[in-house]
């Protein structure tokens, strides 16, 4: 009975009918019963609850129950407690592949990314006692593309290929979007030509990594032939296409398959496909039609479409609109410490240093801070990470030294550092590049994945990088990807 209140509309009676077994008929719960009434309590969130059970199966002795302790570290995890789970798993006496998985999950979601990899190398490498099942390779896949991790991503690809599971669907879909989102167009083709029963999240995978890296009429050739073969798109494809128009600047396109999806799919555009038309139009200049659109939407303006006018706003200069999307932004209760930075250097650009000020102030009324954003970068397979002003990495110091001489060479070669947010700081993607020259042979591509948008002054240093190293750049950033070369970025400057 437990059971079927977990799986059904009422967790909450799964917890009381177990509480009644015990209390009114004093059966003893044994250890699937305790499992059982966890989920219930996972599935009505009762942390309370999952504590006292948890206590219980301390006091009975079943913390020898793997399928139990398993269950413990889902519900802590599920509820938000990483620690606990990792400390259930800590005291597990064995542990099969599930437990295992459920580790990297909750790293996953807890964001230790990095420490998910590991757990597959040390699942890998015979440690563990259990060998990566096709779960954990989907979610390796999964956080080598978060993460960038482009060779790590590649040893994930001959495992699955050594076991087989790279005849499950799933798996290749996560291939193809796992190869598209560390910037390795060609390898996520060829995987995508090699499945032989491609279902519409393939087809859109594909789309979607034409479209992230700059290549929209590509990501446009594909939609063309996936209505040939006659697989439906669904609105995740919608939202890829008129991102890959927007990242390529293809307005007629975007507003011809903006026009399509309603007309010919009667699909009701939501609020993604009209945050790629806004950023079409703001990419082209047309701010002022894309301020109306977002007027005349059907559903509620969200911050991110706000912010992506604001971001329109600034690489065209246009201070007034600016402000009023700002407005929209504070009526939303959603201003962040970016969009204000990203108004201040509107002022700044302008010369308005009254308005300077007076936003500063505003800001630090407001309480309102810079939160530190990271980089990551993968060097032989090994992922680095970098912070704002970091001083945590073990060579730090070496890594400063080489951004001071990369600096010194760039400046001969035009590029002067330009001081935004009030100080010269150092931006986390500068040290992760800064670290792939000083590890890498001339000319070795650097791959760095960065979790907020990329400044302005970062992006002109790795211009001018890829130009005065000659080397090959590809930085990720929250939106899209940046593929430098020859001191040009595939997003022609507008991000
Ligand atoms: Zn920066
Ligand atoms: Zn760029």
């Amino acid at each position: 009975m437990t059971r079927a209140y977990a799986i059904n509309n009422h967790p909450e009676r799964g917890f009381l009918i177990y509480r009644d077994m015990m209390r009114q008929m004093d059966i003893r719960p044994n250890p699937q019963s305790c499992s059982f009434v966890i989920k219930s309590c996972m599935r009505n969130c009762s942390l309370y609850g999952g504590l006292q059970i948890h206590g219980r199966v301390l006091r009975d002795g079943f913390c020898s129950d793997t399928r139990l302790m398993t269950t413990l570290m889902e519900f802590y995890s599920g509820g938000g407690k990483g620690e606990d789970a990792c400390q259930v798993f800590d005291e597990m006496p064995e542990r099969d592949t599930v437990a295992w998985n459920v580790l990297v999950s909750c790293y996953i979601r807890n964001g230790r990314t990095r420490d998910a990899l590991e757990v597959f190398d040390k699942m890998r490498s015979g440690e563990c006692g259990c060998e990566p099942d096709d779960v954990t390779c989907l979610m390796v896949l999964q956080a080598c593309a978060n993460l960038c991790a482009f060779e790590f991503g590649e040893r994930v690809h001959r495992y699955v290929k050594d076991c087989g599971y790279d005849r499950a669907l799933n798996i290749c879909n996560s291939l193809v979007a796992m190869y598209s989102k560390c910037g390795q167009l060609d390898k996520a083709y060829q995987v995508f030509r090699e499945i032989p029963n491609r279902d519409v999240v393939s087809w859109t995978s594909m789309i979607s990594g034409f479209a992230s890296n700059g290549r929209g009429r590509e990501a446009i050739d594909v939609f063309r032939e996936m209505n040939r073969m006659g697989i439906s798109p669904d609105e995740q494809t919608f939202t890829a296409l008129l991102s890959g128009c927007s990242h390529s600047g293809l307005l007629d396109e975007g507003k011809l398959i903006f026009d399509h999806m309603q007309r010919e799919f009667g699909m009701v555009p939501n609020i993604h496909h009209y945050g790629c038309v806004v950023d079409l139009m703001g990419r082209v200049g047309l701010v002022e039609d894309a301020y109306d659109l977002i007027i005349s939407m059907k559903c509620k303006p969200d911050p991110t479409i706000w912010r992506t006018l604001l971001g329109a706003c600034k690489v065209h200069g246009n201070l007034e609109l600016g402000e009023r999307v700002i407005e929209h932004l504070i009526e939303l209760k959603a201003q962040e410490a970016g969009d204000y930075i990203l108004l201040l250097n509107m002022y700044t650009s302008a010369g308005n240093w009254e308005k300077v000020i007076e936003t500063r102030k505003l800001m630090k009324e407001k309480g309102i801070q810079t939160t530190p954003s990271a980089s990551t970068i993968e060097l032989k397979g090994q992922i680095h990470e970098f912070k704002v002003d970091d001083t945590s990495h073990s060579r730090i110091n070496e890594v400063y030294e080489m951004l001071d001489e990369i600096e010194k060479q760039l400046k001969i070669g035009g590029y002067e550092a330009e001081i935004t947010d009030s100080r010269l700081s150092y931006h986390s993607e500068k040290l992760a590049m800064a670290f792939g020259v000083l590890e890498t042979p001339p000319g070795t591509k650097l791959r760095v994945a960065k979790d907020l948008r990329i400044c302005n002054d970062c992006h002109n240093f790795a211009k001018a990088l890829s130009q005065v190293y000659n080397r090959e750049v590809i930085i990720r950033d929250r939106t899209r990807f940046h593929h430098f070369r020859g001191g040009q970025c595939s997003c022609n400057d507008f991000w």
